[in-house]
């Protein structure tokens, strides 16, 4: 299996690039962030809990996406291998998905860690809010996410980079150009898969 974390701090390009991960390598891709507003979408008990959480850019408690994560890897006991996206965001979680992949036999073949500096990625995301109407996706929701990222989600960079697994990419240029480089670093770790 071909397991991907698609890393970095909201605005940076993570779904965009799931979306051409998923389409050139046949994964599953699983976004925390989509499920939730998915949840919110239908009005369910946990989407009703996660919306007070999402509009003040705070995190989800881990227990619950944690479980909601879980659920879906079950659910698609036939993939080739998933794109991890928005997930994981503190180091509980990473713990937690290192633990859940063993219990299937599966860990994380690579971390793509997508670098944008803060202006670029504010700029981004303002007009995301204004072309998508997102409720998190305004000034004020925006700076309390990217505390969240440097203070509770950047420290996994060194989880990552300690197992080996962390590549970092700059994810500024066309999509095409970061995609290109994201291509060159999951190819390496499938070919060194298959030595
Ligand atoms: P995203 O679409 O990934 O930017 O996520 C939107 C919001 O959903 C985040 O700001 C969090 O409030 C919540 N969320 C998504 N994924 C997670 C996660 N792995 N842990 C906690 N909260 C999450």
């Amino acid at each position: 299996m071909l397991n991907v974390v698609i890393f970095g701090a909201p605005g940076s390009g993570k779904g965009t690039q799931s979306i051409h991960l998923k389409d050139k390598y046949g994964l599953i891709h699983i976004s925390t962030g989509d499920l939730l507003r998915a949840e919110m979408a239908a009005k369910t008990d946990l989407g009703k809990m996660a919306e007070n959480y999402i509009v003040e850019g705070q995190l989800v408690p881990d227990e619950v996406v944690i479980g909601m994560l879980e659920d879906t890897i079950k659910k698609n006991p036939e993939a080739k291998g998933f794109i991890f996206d928005g997930f994981p965001r503190t180091l509980a979680q990473g713990e937690a998905l290192d633990e859940i992949l063993k219990k299937f036999g599966q860990e994380i073949s690579i971390v793509i860690s997508l670098e944008v500096d803060d202006e670029e990625l504010i700029d981004r995301l303002l007009k995301r809010g204004e072309l998508m109407g997102r409720s998190d996706d305004n000034r004020e929701t925006i700076e309390s996410r990217l505390k969240v990222y440097y203070n509770q989600t950047a420290p996994l960079k060194e989880f990552y980079a300690e197992q080996g697994k962390l590549v970092e990419i700059s994810g500024k240029g066309s999509i095409e150009e970061i995609f290109a480089s994201i291509a060159e670093a999951v190819d390496k770790v499938v070919a060194e898969k298959k030595e």
